[in-house]
């Protein structure tokens, strides 16, 4: 914790000296920032079920300016990355959060990006959860910055998922909590210094939403009726759940998780429960009440189970965004009820989004494939071994290799004297892109050489860090999923169906409009830090969006 102190302390200063002034707005300073991410959520769904839409959803689209063409500006589109560049207006290679799980060079083992053995659970006694914290975040969190500007001002983080709780807290947030699941309470640790507060233990998931449990998750029948989706009983779409609905407790597909917590994990459930804890946090915390500035980011995680297991082209999704919006509505009404319209800036977006299942990709304009892991892991073995034969080699060229993450060459190897390093990347990438499911790879060297204009190379070098990130990256083609399971889709490349996602201001000066131009998930903290008054662009990657007022 003393460690943590001082980085924390530094930041400060850090902030201290960057403050340049605030500005002076025309319009009322809000009282509170509701930041809300929803995981795996996609620029297009705020149209595709735009018709559906009676709730927050369609409140925000009507009354709010939306960014309609907002993508990711790095390549390694996952969680991790996603909320730390949301929260943090800088790419993952200057905030240090490059991927969920990172590989270490020297160690030649990969790591949870959040890993923290030094810190313990708080207000729960025998969490299993892994330990994690904000200390490999580079950057100070927007909600750091408004603290750092006033000490008075309160940043609180909630979601189902610690990596999105934590990492768009950032270091300085009185707390940040994300859900135990054997406990169903939301949990934090002594990362954070103020005490836990006694009213989280009482607030449990099993209590809260014991109802929605009871009765489990049904299809609303105006979802089968509206939309052309495709049929939902392809052995794909078989994750924790079987295919079709009802989704309850006994349908679920895992014999050790039929239990509560996993089962709100993976229903719209667990998200309405985060969206309840954050009103209940708003209420106890007293957020958004007094002359100050407070901060309050709230991540949406179930989205992301839901789609990982059924895919973006399924009822299940939509049904969660028609379930969504409703939620929304029961929280911005919460919103204008206490803390008063006038006196809050409500933003949403995205971590990333998501491909099609391949296996339905006939009715795209772009037919995919699934690459299993054991394929993948043969074509890596077929290439290791002609490049031992083409360079004379008595050591495997490639250690490792995991899809979208790509593939490590035997730095040993590349240390021989009688070995050009380069050579031998050169040939892996050669027979890497010879895979008629690859498009591109791009190398620590493609990164390092200004000249070199491969496809995507500004996300690629938006998303890699020199100390850390498999040396050679993999661009599958559009809707392929490589070295994926048998089952669900995933995210993770620099293709549009991963970088595009809704970004969306809710306040009461600001003009409903839509806004085609093109707009970074690194623009949103300045964007957000100029709207309430703080003049702080200089460590930024993004830049301030040119919100419309009335
Ligand atoms: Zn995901």
């Amino acid at each position: 914790m003393y460690l943590i102190r001082i980085v924390n302390k530094f930041y400060a200063l850090v902030l201290a000296s960057c403050l340049s002034c605030t500005i002076k707005k025309e319009h009322q300073i809000p009282k509170l920032v509701v930041l809300i991410s929803v995981d795996q959520m996609r620029g297009d769904y705020m149209s595709r079920y735009r018709s559906d839409f009676n709730g927050g959803l369609k409140y925000l689209a009507e009354n709010g300016q939306s960014f309609l063409n907002t993508h990711h500006n790095h390549a390694n589109t996952s969680t991790a990355p996603g909320h730390a560049t949301i929260a943090t207006g800088c790419h993952p290679s200057n905030n240090g959060i490059t991927n969920n799980s990172i590989y270490y060079r020297n160690t030649q083992k990969s790591h949870y990006s959040i890993l923290d053995t030094s810190i313990n659970f708080v207000g729960i006694t025998n969490c299993t959860l892994p330990k994690s914290s904000a200390k490999n975040l580079l950057k100070p969190s927007i909600g750091d910055i408004v603290k750092s500007y006033n000490p008075k001002s309160k940043s609180y983080s909630v979601s189902l998922k610690d990596r999105a709780s934590i990492l768009m807290g950032g270091h300085d947030a009185n707390r940040a909590f994300w859900f135990d699941a054997t406990s169903t309470q939301m949990v934090s640790t002594d990362y954070y210094a103020e005490p836990f507060p006694d009213w989280v233990k009482n607030y449990l998931g099993k209590e809260v939403m014991a109802d929605d449990v009871a009765m489990g998750w049904l299809l609303h029948p105006k979802i089968r009726t509206t939309y052309d989706l495709y049929i939902d009983s392809i052995y794909q779409e078989n994750g924790f759940f079987k295919p079709k609905f009802p989704h309850n407790l006994t349908h679920s597909t895992n014999q050790n998780d039929k239990d509560v917590g996993n089962f709100l994990w993976n229903t719209p459930f667990g998200d309405h429960f985060v969206l309840k804890f954050a009103m209940k946090l708003i209420e106890n915390e007293n957020l958004g009440i007094s002359n100050h500035t407070d901060v309050l980011t709230v991540g949406l995680s179930a989205a992301d189970y839901i789609g990982h297991g059924f895919g973006p082209d399924s009822y299940e999704v939509a049904d969660y965004y028609y379930k969504l919006d409703q939620y929304l509505l029961e929280f911005i009404n919460y919103l204008n009820k206490k803390i008063g319209q006038e006196n809050y800036i409500l933003t949403l977006t995205s971590d990333h989004g998501v491909a099609p299942f391949p296996e339905l990709t006939h009715h795209h304009e772009s037919q995919g494939e699934r690459i299993s892991q054991q394929k993948f892991q043969q074509d890596i073995d077929s290439i290791d071994a002609t490049i031992q034969r083409e360079l004379n080699l008595n050591e495997p060229s490639i250690i490792a290799a995991s899809g979208y993450r790509g593939v490590e060459p035997n730095f040993k190897v590349i240390s021989n004297p009688d070995i050009d390093s380069v050579k031998l990347v050169n040939h892996i990438q050669k027979h890497l892109k010879n895979l008629d499911y690859i498009q591109e790879t791009v190398s620590f060297i493609d990164i390092n050489n200004p000249s070199c204009n491969k496809l995507f190379i500004e996300k690629m070098r938006n998303s890699y860090n020199p100390n850390y990130g498999y040396f050679i990256k993999i661009i599958g083609k559009k809707n392929y999923l490589i070295g994926y399971k048998y089952n669900g889709t995933t995210h993770g490349s620099p293709l549009c169906y991963d970088t595009h996602v809704p970004l969306l201001f809710l306040g009461t000066n600001i003009q409903s409009r839509q806004v085609k131009d093109t707009a970074y998930t690194v623009d949103i903290a300045p964007t957000l830090l100029d709207y309430i008054g703080i003049e702080y662009d200089r460590i930024f990657d993004g830049n301030k969006l040119n919100l419309i007022l009335k």
